[in-house]
């Protein structure tokens, strides 16, 4: 029985919720492939991605949820949930209702969820400045009061992807060693 061995039994569920059109499937996208769609396409027979990563010199798998769209209409189930360690809850900075249906989300997860899921606050779509309707310092006062992880991401330009997705698994790795 190796140290390899042994590291392969890290697997860690996460999840990425949030409103429709945040980003999730191309946050999933640019951390697991490193790829990027400009136009919105629901998940098509893929209902989870591993990623191996590399935490303090162990191999870890993240299997990373993705929805099929299902959170248009309020109907992703508790087998979305299931077993999840991690969750990453994606607001579209852009748009502000996006933010404020994160206690919803977050009610979903801690409802579904039997233990204390790891949750990073991630406000996607840093590239849009311009066009910017909740500001970093919103987003930062929601975490903090909520007790999450924040970050803010583009899938677009890449900034943050990993190190968001890395930041929930150190944690679980944390908690769990
Ligand atoms: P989902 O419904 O939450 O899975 O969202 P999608 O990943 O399908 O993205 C919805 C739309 O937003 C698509 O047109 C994406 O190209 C776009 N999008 C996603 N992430 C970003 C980002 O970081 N920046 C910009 N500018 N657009 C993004
Ligand atoms: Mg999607």
């Amino acid at each position: 029985y190796s140290e390899d061995d042994k590291a392969d039994d890290y697997l860690f569920k996460i999840v990425l919720i949030g409103d429709s059109a945040v980003g999730k499937s191309n946050l999933l996208a640019r951390f697991a492939r490193n790829e990027f769609y400009p136009s919105s396409k629901s998940t098509i027979g893929v209902e989870f991605q591993t990623q191996k990563m590399d935490i303090n010199g162990k191999e870890i798998k993240a299997q990373i949820w993705d929805t099929a769209g299902q959170e248009r209409f309020r109907a992703v189930t508790s087998a979305y949930y299931r077993g999840a360690v991690g969750a990453l809850l994606v607001y579209d900075i852009c748009r502000r209702q996006t933010f404020d249906s994160i206690g919803k989300w977050l009610n979903e997860l801690q409802t579904h969820s039997d233990m204390n899921v790891v949750t990073i606050l991630v406000g996607n779509k840093s590239d849009l400045k311009d066009a910017r309707e909740v500001s970093t310092a919103e987003g930062k006062a929601l975490a903090e009061a909520q007790g999450l992880f924040f970050m803010e991401t583009s899938a677009l330009d890449s900034s943050n992807v990993a190190a968001a997705f890395q930041t929930v698994v150190k944690e679980i790795f944390n908690i769990l060693s």
